[in-house]
């Protein structure tokens, strides 16, 4: 499907917030962004994430958390064969600042040793890029260290979706509010995005077709 008809199908429906076209083909090629979904691999939605990233052919980085690679390691397979970057996201995403020390160790541990087998079974080089569950380095130095020292790079964001709001019964936010919220336009923007059905088939279309027509390209961490 072409990609305007693809965007009109799925995303405006309801919307009409326009993408400022006249800046978009001229110029500004250095602009970057990286998409980053949070929270995979889902049964439900990353399988429909990667149909919309591979008709708009665009690259994401999904951060995954390890219980859930081991239980859909197929779709996981799929992330990866696509060209997408996997990475680690804690094995059962619990906030840091709950846990011991040793514990938080063990969470990049367990999921790393998942995604060093998942990438090997495929034949790709495993690229090291960590993100804290919910943001909560628990400010524990110790942990910074031990990810340095396995040749982790720690990926935050500039851009918040806040996307898992529009589920949220105590602060709702609607499709609009989600999308307003995701449009910047700086040399380089990391947006954060997790792995849910408005997502799939809302927010992610929309923003795809807005950065590209802004001259961003897609990059993978
Ligand atoms: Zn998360």
């Amino acid at each position: 499907m072409e990609r305007r008809d693809f965007l009109k199908l799925t995303a405006f429906g309801g919307i009409s917030i326009l993408t400022n076209t006249g800046i978009g083909f001229t110029g500004h090629r250095d602009k970057r962004i990286y998409l980053t979904i949070d929270d995979s691999p889902k049964e439900e939605t990353t399988e429909e994430i990667l149909k919309v990233l591979d008709t708009f052919g665009v690259k994401a980085t999904f951060f995954c958390i390890g219980w859930r690679l081991n239980k859909f390691r197929s779709i996981a397979y799929k992330i990866l064969e696509a060209g997408h970057s996997l990475g680690n996201h804690s094995y059962t995403h619990r906030k840091f600042s709950t846990l011991n020390p040793e514990n938080r160790i063990r969470e990049v541990l367990y999921t790393d040793r998942v995604l060093k087998s998942l990438s090997s079974r495929c034949g790709i080089p495993y690229r090291k890029v960590w993100r804290f569950p919910y943001g909560d380095t628990a400010n524990d130095s110790e942990v910074f260290k031990f990810l340095r020292r396995k040749g982790y790079r720690v990926i935050g964001w500039d851009v918040d979706s806040q996307d898992w709001r529009y589920y949220s019964h105590k602060s709702p936010l609607s499709t609009r509010d989600i999308i307003r919220r995701s449009l910047r336009n700086e040399s380089s923007i990391t947006l954060l995005l997790h792995d849910i059905p408005i997502t799939a088939k809302r927010v992610l279309p929309y923003l795809i077709g807005y950065y590209l027509d802004m001259g961003y390209t897609f990059e993978r961490l």
